[in-house]
C-alpha cells in the first residue's frame, strides 16, 4: 500500500462531497489523497490508469444507478475496496450492494469523522481477506482437481455443492449440472445387493453429521448406467463454531484393485487347469454343507473319482493332450450336478464331488452312473476321439464320517474298492474296506513272496474261430494262488505290480510258463494252438524285455508263429519310434502282436497303419452294448470293416450271450473269446478241449 491511502471519491453532489471532505480532514493523523469524480464514466476512466486503495461511491449517480453502479465500479477496478453512500432511506439496497461485492456501507446524514475513517480501514482489511480467501479457494480446488480421488461435497441437506474434475468423469456429471441436485441423483452408490446407498427416501449417509468408511464392496453407478466397483469414505465438515454444515464423500475407482484380488483368491481357492474349485474350497463347502443338511434331515455325498489308466493316456500322447482331457472331463462332471453341488479336482486325475442335498444313498448311485457314462463317451481333443473310463468310490454323511476329511478319505477307500472289482465302476464306503486299504500296502510285500515261493498259475481262455467253432489259440491269463485268499484276479494285483516294479519279473515268469505249456501241448499232439501273453507297458518298455522273450522262445523250443503278445493302444503310443522298431523285431521273428481292449484307449486309427500288428481285440464293453443297446452295435460293425480294410485279424471280447456271437457272426468277425465259449481254465481241462479235436459248439449262422 503507498503511505497515503488513496481514497476514489464518486459523488455528483458536491454538497455531500464537501461535507465527506471536511471529516476526512476531521480524523487526526490521517494521512490521505483524495480525488473526486462526479460521474461513473469519469470514474472508469480515472480506474483505467491509476490504482486506489478504496472507492466510495454514491449510488445514484447522473449516469448509472443502484446495483449497476456496484457492478461497474467493481469491473473497473476488481481490487479496490468498495464503500457504497445510500440514503437513511434505502438500507435495504445497502444490503444488496453488500451482496454484490461492496464491502461496506455509509448512510448519508449519519456519518461522523471516526465512522467514516473507521469503515475505510476494515473495508481495506476485509477486501484483503477476502482476496486472500479466494486464493485459498482457488487452490484448493486446483488441489481437489488435481488429486486421483473423486471429492463431492453436499450441504446438510445432502444437495451437491462441489464435484472435483475426477468426480465429474466417475459420475458422468459436470460440475454445472450436479451443484444443487440431491447426492442421491448424482452419487448412485449401490451394495452388493444393489440397494442405493444413498436413497432418495433414507435420510441419507450426507446427513449425519458423522465420518464413515463406506463397505468395500459398494459400486458407483454411472449417469450412462454403467458400474464401477469404488471405495469411498465420508466425513462431516464444521465450520468455524464447529457446526455441521454438510459431507465431504472421497471415492476412488478400484476395479483394478478388486479384480486382482478376486483374482488372487480365485486362485488360491482354484485349480489351474480345470478352473474347478480345489481342495481347500471342496473342504470349506463340505464343512459348510454337514453343518446345514441335519436341520433339513438331507444327507450330503462325497464321491471320489479316479480316472482309469490316465497315466497311460498322459505317458503316451502327452501331457497337452491328458491336459485337455482333463478339462473335458470335468466340464462332463459338472453338467452331471446340480449348480448346488461342488466339483472339485484334488490334483492329477482325482476329482472329488461334493452332492450337498441328498435324499437317499440312491439317489447318489444314479448321479454315479451318470458320471461313469458321462466321462466314457468319446472326448474329442485334437482330432482325435478320446476315450477314458473313471472309477467312483462314495461315502454319505453322517454314516461314513462325521468331517470332509474322513468323508473324503473313506471315498477313496471305496473308489479303489471299485477300481478292484473291474473298473468303470462305483462303490459306497463300508466300514470293512479300511481294513483291506492296509491290506493293500502289504500286497506288495505279498508279491515278492509270492514270486519266490511260485505261487502264481496261468489259466487259458480259448479263442475261437466265428464261423467253425474251432479253437485258434489260448490267452494266457495269470492268477495268484494266495495261501489264505484262495485264487486271486489279476485285477487286484497287477496295478499293484506295475505300481511297485514287481510286474517285471512277473511277467517274466508269466511268459517262460506260456511258452512251456504251449510246447507240452504240441508235444502231447494236441492241436496247434497260438499262445496269447498280455504285456503291460512296463513290462514293454523294459529294456530286457525282447531278450527275455526270446530266451523263453528257445528255452522252450516253441515255434516263434505260435506266440502273441497282447498290448494295450496306449503302450502302443508310448514313444512310437522304439514301439515300431521292437514290433518290427517281434514281426521279423514271426511272433504275432495283437492290440488289445481296442476302443478303450488312445484310438488314432493312423498308429495301425504305422505299426506292425497282426490282430485287433474289440474290447469287451463294446460286445456287451451289442445285446443292450442297438446304436452302440455300430462301433463294432465299423471297427470290423476297418480291420477288415487293413487286413486285420479281428478278436471280439468277452462273448457271452448267443445272440452277440450271432451279431458277429453277421458282421464277419474273426475270432471271439468269452464266457460264452469258455471261462479261463486250468492247463488240464484246456487240454482237454483241445482233444475234442478243439470244436467248440457255435450256433449255426443264419441264412440272411
Ligand atoms: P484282458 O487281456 O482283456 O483279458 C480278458 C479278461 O476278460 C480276463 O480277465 C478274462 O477272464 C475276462 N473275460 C473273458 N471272457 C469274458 C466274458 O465273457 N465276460 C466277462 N465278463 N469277462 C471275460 P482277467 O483274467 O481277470 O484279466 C484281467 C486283465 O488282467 C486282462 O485283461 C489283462 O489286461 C490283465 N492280465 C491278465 N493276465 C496278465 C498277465 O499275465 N500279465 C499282464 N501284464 N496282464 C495280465
Ligand atoms: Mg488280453
Ligand atoms: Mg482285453
Amino acid at each position: 500500500m503507498a503511505e497515503h491511502t488513496r481514497i476514489l471519491l464518486v459523488e455528483d453532489n458536491p454538497g455531500d462531497a464537501r461535507l465527506l471532505r471536511e471529516m476526512l480532514n476531521d480524523v487526526t493523523a490521517f494521512d490521505y489523497m483524495l480525488m473526486h469524480l462526479d460521474s461513473m464514466e469519469r470514474a472508469a476512466e480515472y480506474l483505467g490508469t491509476n490504482t486506489v486503495d478504496i472507492i466510495l461511491l454514491d449510488l445514484g449517480l447522473p449516469d448509472v444507478q443502484g446495483l449497476e453502479a456496484v457492478r461497474r465500479a467493481r469491473s473497473a477496478s476488481p481490487h479496490a475496496p468498495l464503500v457504497v453512500l445510500t440514503g437513511y432511506d434505502d438500507e435495504a439496497m445497502a444490503g444488496r450492494a453488500l451482496q454484490a461485492g461492496a464491502q461496506d456501507y455509509l448512510i448519508k446524514g449519519q456519518i461522523e469523522p471516526r465512522g467514516l475513517r473507521r469503515a475505510i480501514r476494515y473495508a481495506i482489511e476485509r477486501k484483503v481477506m477476502e482476496e486472500a480467501l479466494v486464493a485459498e479457494k482457488e487452490r484448493a480446488q486446483i488441489t481437489l482437481n488435481c488429486i486421483g480421488d473423486a471429492v463431492t461435497c453436499t450441504d446438510i441437506f445432502g444437495t451437491i455443492t462441489f464435484l472435483n474434475a475426477v468426480a465429474q468423469t466417475m459420475t458422468g456429471w459436470t460440475l454445472e449440472e450436479a451443484v444443487g441436485r440431491p447426492i442421491s441423483d448424482v452419487v448412485r452408490i449401490v451394495d452388493a445387493n444393489d440397494r442405493e446407498v444413498f436413497s432418495r427416501t433414507s435420510a441419507g449417509l450426507t446427513r449425519h453429521d458423522q465420518s464413515s468408511h463406506l463397505r468395500s464392496d459398494y459400486n458407483l453407478i454411472r449417469r450412462d448406467g454403467t458400474k464401477v466397483p469404488i471405495e469411498d469414505s465420508l466425513a462431516p465438515i464444521h465450520d468455524g463454531h464447529g457446526r455441521f454444515t454438510g459431507s465431504v464423500i472421497v471415492f476412488r475407482d478400484v476395479s483394478a484393485a478388486r479384480a486382482m484380488a478376486e483374482q488372487i483368491s480365485h486362485s488360491a481357492q482354484h485349480d489351474f487347469l480345470t478352473g474347478l474349485p480345489n481342495r481347500m474350497l471342496l473342504n470349506d463347502r463340505i464343512e459348510h454343507a454337514i453343518s446345514i443338511a441335519p436341520r433339513h434331515s438331507k444327507k450330503v455325498a462325497v464321491l471320489f473319482l479316479d480316472l482309469d489308466g490316465f497315466k497311460h493316456i498322459n505317458d503316451s500322447p502327452g501331457h497337452a493332450v491328458g491336459d485337455k482331457l482333463l478339462q473335458s472331463v470335468s466340464k462332463r462332471l459338472v453338467n452331471c450336478v446340480r449348480i448346488s453341488d461342488t466339483v472339485s479336482r484334488q490334483g492329477g486325475d482325482e476329482f472329488v464331488v461334493l452332492l450337498s442335498e441328498v435324499e437317499r444313498p440312491q439317489d447318489v448311485a444314479v448321479t454315479a452312473q451318470r458320471m461313469l457314462k458321462s466321462v466314457a463317451e468319446a472326448h474329442s481333443i485334437d482330432q482325435h476321439d478320446l476315450h477314458i473310463t473313471t472309477s467312483i468310490g462314495l461315502s454319505i454323511f453322517p454314516d461314513d464320517g462325521e468331517d470332509a476329511a474322513t468323508l473324503i478319505k473313506n471315498a477313496d477307500t471305496a473308489m479303489y474298492q471299485a477300481k478292484e472289482n473291474g473298473r468303470q465302476s462305483f462303490q459306497f464306503f463300508k466300514p470293512a474296506m479300511n481294513v483291506r486299504a492296509v491290506e493293500r500296502q502289504s500286497i506288495e510285500e505279498s508279491l515278492r513272496r509270492a514270486l519266490a515261493r511260485n505261487e502264481f498259475v496261468l489259466q487259458y481262455q480259448p479263442k475261437v474261430n466265428v464261423s467253425t467253432g474251432l479253437i485258434t489259440g489260448a490267452e494266457a491269463l495269470v492268477r495268484w494262488t494266495h495261501p489264505t485268499r484262495g485264487l486271486v484276479g489279476p485285477a487286484q494285483f497287477i496295478p499293484v505290480a506295475e505300481d511297485c516294479g514287481l510286474i517285471v519279473p512277473i511277467g517274466a515268469w508269466v511268459l517262460r510258463e506260456a511258452c512251456r505249456q504251449a510246447r507240452a501241448w504240441a508235444d502231447a499232439g494236441l492241436a496247434a494252438t497260438t499262445m496269447a501273453v498280455n504285456v503291460s507297458a512296463i513290462e514293454f518298455r523294459d529294456e530286457g524285455f525282447l531278450d527275455g522273450l526270446f530266451a523263453a522262445l528257445a528255452d522252450a523250443g516253441l515255434d516263434p508263429d505260435l506266440l502273441e503278445v497282447e498290448l494295450t493302444e496306449t503302450v502302443l503310443m508310448k514313444s512310437a519310434d522304439t514301439t515300431a522298431s521292437i514290433l518290427k523285431t517281434l514281426r521279423n521273428k514271426g511272433v504275432q502282436v495283437a492290440v488289445d481292449d481296442f476302443g478303450t484307449g488312445y484310438s488314432s486309427l493312423s498308429y495301425l497303419r504305422k505299426f506292425p500288428v497282426d490282430a485287433l481285440k474289440i474290447d469287451q464293453s463294446f460286445i456287451r452294448r451289442i445285446s443292450v443297446d442297438g446304436g452302440d452295435a455300430a462301433i463294432v460293425t465299423a471297427i470290423i470293416g476297418m480291420a477288415r480294410n487293413l487286413k486285420l485279424r479281428v478278436v471280439a471280447e468277452g462273448v457271452e450271450e448267443p445272440q452277440e456271437l450271432q451279431f458277429l457272426q453277421d458282421q464277419q468277425c474273426d475270432e471271439a473269446q468269452g464266457f460264452y465259449f469258455s471261462r479261463p481254465v486250468s492247463a488240464e481241462q484246456f487240454a482237454i478241449l483241445l482233444e475234442r479235436r478243439g470244436l467248440v459248439p457255435v450256433p449255426l449262422r443264419s441264412a440272411g
